[in-house]
């Protein structure tokens, strides 16, 4: 294939590519993506809310027994696995020619397959810590609490996902946008650039090696130095050659 022949011809001449992901890279590991269609059709008709709301700040304090049931059901419990996006992305960084993944998702996947600097703009389900002490607890243990999960101390255990009406982190986000000004290469993937802050974060590169791989168009397609429309495990593992 045409594209993926230049993708890899623009992967082999960078040494400082950056790597800026959406839901899409998620789906692929049969995550839901709780922003489709479908999602948001299936909270309204289960808890009467939009994932919007369930997964704001304000409803997470008002009534966080219905925020910890809809939110268990979205973790995985441990069974999504990474593919061949994830792990081509970690294959690059030890090479060392990719120097930063930056995330919209939450599930910890990038880490799994190996990356070692990624910045998770929305947080992660894998950390959680008590709003009274502070104390660590993770994934499993939300998961496998019933109603508001409490610490030994009392305090709720609150996951470090950046809820709606929250802000991102100052930390995360800084370095994102460091890593982008400095790339030689930005690869955008499995993201339609609709979603706060990935839109905005395309702006800070500039470099001329801007690569959006999607299923569908984006309205930055027409900035784009390379678009492939396909699925981004198919396209970054033929790539990158993960099996
Ligand atoms: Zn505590």
């Amino acid at each position: 294939m045409e594209g993926i022949e230049k993708l890899k011809e623009m992967i082999e001449g960078s040494s400082r590519i950056v790597f800026l992901g959406g839901a899409g890279v998620s789906t692929e590991s049969g995550i839901p993506d709780f922003r489709s269609e479908n999602g948001i059709f299936n909270a309204i008709r289960e808890f009467g809310y939009p994932p919007e709301t369930l997964l704001s700040r304000s409803f997470f304090d008002r009534d966080p027994e219905t925020f910890f049931k809809y939110y268990r059901g979205l973790l995985m419990n441990g069974e999504a696995k990474p593919n061949a996006a994830h792990y081509a992305l970690a294959k690059l960084e030890e090479k060392g020619k990719l120097t930063a993944v930056a995330t919209q998702n939450i599930d910890g996947l990038h880490t799994m397959a190996g990356s070692r600097n990624v910045y998770e703009l929305h947080g992660s389900i894998m950390r959680n810590h008590c709003m009274k002490c502070g104390k660590f607890y993770d994934e499993k243990f939300i998961a496998g609490s019933k109603g508001v999960p409490r610490c030994t101390c009392g305090g709720i255990v609150k996951p470090d996902v950046v809820l709606y009406e929250e802000g991102l982190d100052h930390d995360t986000l800084m370095g994102a946008i460091t890593h982008i000004m400095r790339a030689d290469m930005l690869i955008v993937g499995g993201t339609s650039l609709q979603v706060y802050p990935a839109a905005g974060l395309i702006d800070y590169y500039r470099g001329d090696k801007l690569v959006l791989i999607n299923k569908s168009s984006t309205p930055y397609d027409r900035y784009a130095d390379l678009v492939i429309n396909d699925s981004i495990g198919k396209v970054l593992g033929e790539a990158v050659g993960i099996e």
